[in-house]
């Protein structure tokens, strides 16, 4: 006998608990079924953890400057485990809270693995599920290269198991991952090789972060290696060894694979539904997140649409808007999306790269206005590390269709202006903007 829901949720991370708990509030019978911990990539093995690591980096970088501020000190010896466990206590609590707020807006949690048993029925263990709305949130997993010996190496939820700092650490990959735990790992210690197989970073990104990110990382001691195309891993002692194609090789105590991440699609039987993946596995949707069948919905990284957390959550929130808040045309558009890397000094980007402004506006009409400066902290300096600004304008009125921005401040710096992006602001309306002294996000607004 199914049990009947007007929606059920398959997947608690970032965008399933938002869409089941929007529901909930007009009042719906809905289930969420998660197979690990509630919060998902995100909460457990995604930006919580890693923006703590980030934090731990940022501590030690600012440790190391406290002798030009007048203080005595070094940086001092550091815990890594008892970094991991203040960290873990941390996301304990946080999956308390999340399984809280469930209960409070009656949300009926189901703990297992979920699978289609056909169209808007849901299989999980014994119980059998049945629903006017099915929304899959089962976000993904990371990619694993086809190479002899790649199983020597782990990936970002391997890394976030560690219960020590290894000595020496390859990372291979150039996204946000391989960018984020190359910076934490210089920054707590550890001997760090970012192995490109290309030779940029962060491709998606305007070509003037990558640039830049790469010369600090090597100012920083990160080794980037560019070209690397790894051919074999194999055991040397504890150690792995990495050989590459063009027959040089390393030996490091720890590889991470940072390639990029899979939908988790496999094990949802969607042949059951007739529902079709995309080549890449992810599910094909619409603009309303709504899949080829009638009745299913996707969303966040199961969809591959900006694998962001907060995308996951503004998809699912207006989706429940949408179809049990009375709010017709409430969906995401997923233009002009912020972002941060979280790397060492850190990257804050909105809207399009300059390559992109001039690929869709042409040469003639791309105005674009740069800042290359020492944010006021590194003055008193002896190594001083500087920011880089630029803003993207379009057309006679100088429309901003892009900002990016990699410096101290980065991270906290881009939320307001991607409002102002997102509002279609110009360069005058920016100049307009009277700035706030001393500060670096005043760049922004005094661009020449
Ligand atoms: P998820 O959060 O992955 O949730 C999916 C859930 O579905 C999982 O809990 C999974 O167990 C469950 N599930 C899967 N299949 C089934 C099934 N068959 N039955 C039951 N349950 C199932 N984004 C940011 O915005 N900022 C960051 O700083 C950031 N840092 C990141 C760092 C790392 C290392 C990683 C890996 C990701 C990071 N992200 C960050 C991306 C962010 O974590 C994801 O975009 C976000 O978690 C996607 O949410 P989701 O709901 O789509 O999927
Ligand atoms: P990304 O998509 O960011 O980057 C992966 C990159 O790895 C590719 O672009 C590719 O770059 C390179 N690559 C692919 N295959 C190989 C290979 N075989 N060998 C070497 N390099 C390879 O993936 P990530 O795994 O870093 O992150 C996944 C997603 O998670 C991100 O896109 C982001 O949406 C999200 N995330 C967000 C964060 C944040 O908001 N701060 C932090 C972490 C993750 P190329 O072609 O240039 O070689």
């Amino acid at each position: 006998m199914s049990e009947h829901f007007d929606l059920v949720v398959i997947g608690g991370g970032s965008g399933g608990m938002a869409t089941a708990r929007r529901a909930a509030s007009y009042g719906k019978k809905v289930a969420l079924i998660e197979r690990g911990r509630l919060g998902g990539t995100c909460v457990n093995i995604g930006c919580v953890p890693k923006k703590v690591m980030w934090h731990a980096a940022e501590f030690a970088s600012h440790a190391a400057h406290a002798a030009d501020y007048g203080f005595a000190t070094g940086v001092p010896e550091h815990d890594w485990t008892k970094l991991v466990d203040n960290r873990e206590t941390y996301i304990q609590r946080l999956n308390g809270i999340y399984a809280r707020n469930l209960d409070k807006d009656a949300v009926e949690f189901v703990a297992g693995d979920a699978r289609f048993a056909g169209e808007r029925r849901i299989a999980v263990g014994e119980r059998e599920l049945e629903a006017d709305h099915v929304v899959i949130a089962t976000g993904g997993k990371p990619h694993w290269p086809d190479v002899p010996g790649a199983a020597l190496g782990t990936d970002s939820d391997g890394f976030f198991q560690w219960r020590e700092r290894p000595n020496s650490v390859a990372i291979v990959g150039s996204g946000y991952i391989a960018c984020e735990l190359a910076g934490v790992l210089n920054g707590l210690g550890a001997d760090v090789k970012l192995l490109l197989r290309k030779e940029h970073v962060l491709k998606n990104f305007d070509a003037m972060l990558g640039d830049t990110l790469i010369e600090r990382m090597r100012e920083a001691g990160i080794d980037v290696q560019m070209n690397r195309q790894t051919a074999e891993l194999s055991e040397a002692g504890e150690q792995v060894q990495v050989d590459f194609e063009d027959g040089d090789s390393i030996t490091v105590d720890k590889l991470i694979w940072a390639i990029g991440r899979l939908p988790n699609t496999d094990n949802l039987d969607l042949e059951s539904l007739g529902l079709e993946t995309a080549a890449n596995g992810t599910i094909p949707v619409d603009e309303w997140q709504d899949t080829a069948i009638d009745g299913v919905h996707a969303l966040g990284d199961v969809t591959g649409q900006a694998e962001l957390t907060p995308v996951a959550i503004a998809a699912g929130r207006r989706l429940s808007d949408r179809l049990f808040g009375g709010q017709p045309d409430r969906r995401l558009d997923y233009h002009n999306i912020p972002t941060v890397v979280f790397t060492h000094p850190p990257i804050g980007s909105v809207g399009l790269s300059e390559a992109d402004a001039r690929a869709e506006y042409g040469d003639a009409a791309v105005k674009i206005y740069t800042s290359h400066y020492v944010a006021l902290y590194h003055g008193v300096l002896e190594h001083k590390v500087p920011s880089d600004m630029k803003l993207v304008c379009v057309g006679d009125d100088e429309k901003v269709v892009g900002a990016h921005v990699i410096g101290d401040g980065a991270d906290e710096m881009l939320q307001g202006f991607g409002v102002a992006v997102k509002m279609g602001a110009t360069k005058a309306d920016f100049d307009n903007t009277v700035a706030i002294h001393p500060t670096s996000a005043e760049e922004f607004v005094t661009m020449t």
